[in-house]
């Protein structure tokens, strides 16, 4: 017994990266979940992530906290989206900037790939997870600024992020397919809030929140007629919820829409903003997409694997 055990502590030794042995992790904080991921991914065992936003948590609204700041403070790189998503903590990224690595991931994006801000003249739509073509960029930023922090692991950074391009080249393929299958007057996208502008540009598909582009803007009266108007014009038969946003706007679309004589159902729960419980696969970027495009054709009509691109959607469709 003790002379296996030693054996398979042997060889589990051997297995192990010579690196991995010569420093601890790097302390990386992450405020998406979206940027947690693809930092785990790249970092593999070089990393060690503290996330800030977990699920359910709205980016927009959150404000730092007593202990986000001590981790924060204790990081070797601090990683945020940017493109005012984290709207709140703006001034403090700034201020901490100038003490630390903070990087803002998604600012590097060529602003001709980016869409308007609804609400702002001169801010960009902060959603770019929604195209994994264009997380892409943040993903090569992240490798990027993880081979400046630990430069002889340069390598490692890039096997791991050749490898995780790949699996978003697969999604976006799978986009691409599943999303083209649900007929064009189906192609219609109603959710809480206006975090899905670039999916609809990229699939052509119209897109219509309830809130603007942050989940701050006040949604007015006249804009849940105007969708109740819109649901019943286009006989919709499914609008979305939003798992980092409270349903009671919808809920005020749908009854709006029956008070008309439209019967409008729920197609699903998307992840907008934030990923599902982590552990599983939709706590993670491409089971969060898997799951949003697979549950969007699914619910237009389209037919769609059960359980996904991977096979691995827990709830299924
Ligand atoms: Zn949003």
């Amino acid at each position: 017994m003790i002379r296996r055990s030693f054996l398979a502590a042997l060889a589990f030794a051997a297995a192990l990266p010579l690196t991995a042995w010569a420093e601890a992790p790097l302390k990386v904080v992450a405020t998406t979940g979206m940027i947690a991921d693809a930092t785990r991914q790249v970092g593999g065992d070089q990393v060690e992530v503290k996330g800030l936003m977990g699920p359910g948590v709205d980016p927009h609204a959150y404000r730092q906290t007593r202990s986000d700041i001590v981790a924060m403070t204790r990081a070797d790189v601090v990683l945020w989206h940017g493109l005012y998503l984290e709207a709140q903590m703006e001034d403090f990224f700034r201020d901490l900037a100038r003490k630390q690595t903070v990087v803002a991931v998604a600012e590097g994006i060529d602003k001709s790939k980016l869409r308007a801000h609804d609400d702002y003249a001169d801010k960009y739509d902060p959603h770019v997870w929604m195209s994994p073509d264009l997380w892409r960029e943040v993903v090569i930023e992240i490798q990027d600024t993880l081979t400046e922090a630990r430069p002889e692991a340069a390598d490692i950074f890039a096997a791991n992020a050749q490898a995780h391009l790949a699996e978003l080249e697969q999604l976006q393929a799978y986009a691409d397919q599943t999303l083209a299958a649900v007929s064009e007057q189906n192609r219609v996208l109603v959710t809480a809030h206006d975090a899905f502008g670039y999916f609809g540009a990229e699939h052509g598909y119209e897109v219509m929140g309830i809130q603007g582009i942050s989940t701050q803007s006040e949604a007015g009266l006249n804009r849940i007629g105007e969708l109740v108007d819109t649901l019943v014009d286009k006989q919709l038969k499914a609008v979305f919820v939003e798992s980092s946003v409270s349903d009671r706007l919808m809920r005020a679309l749908i009854e709006g829409a029956a008070a008309k004589g439209h019967d409008v159902g729920v197609g699903g729960e998307l992840y907008s903003d934030a990923m599902g419980e982590p552990g599983t696969y939709e706590g993670t970027y491409v089971g969060m997409l898997d799951h949003n495009i697979t549950t969007i054709a699914g619910a237009l009509g389209a037919d769609v694997p059960e359980r996904g691109m991977n096979g691995k959607l827990s709830a299924g469709y």
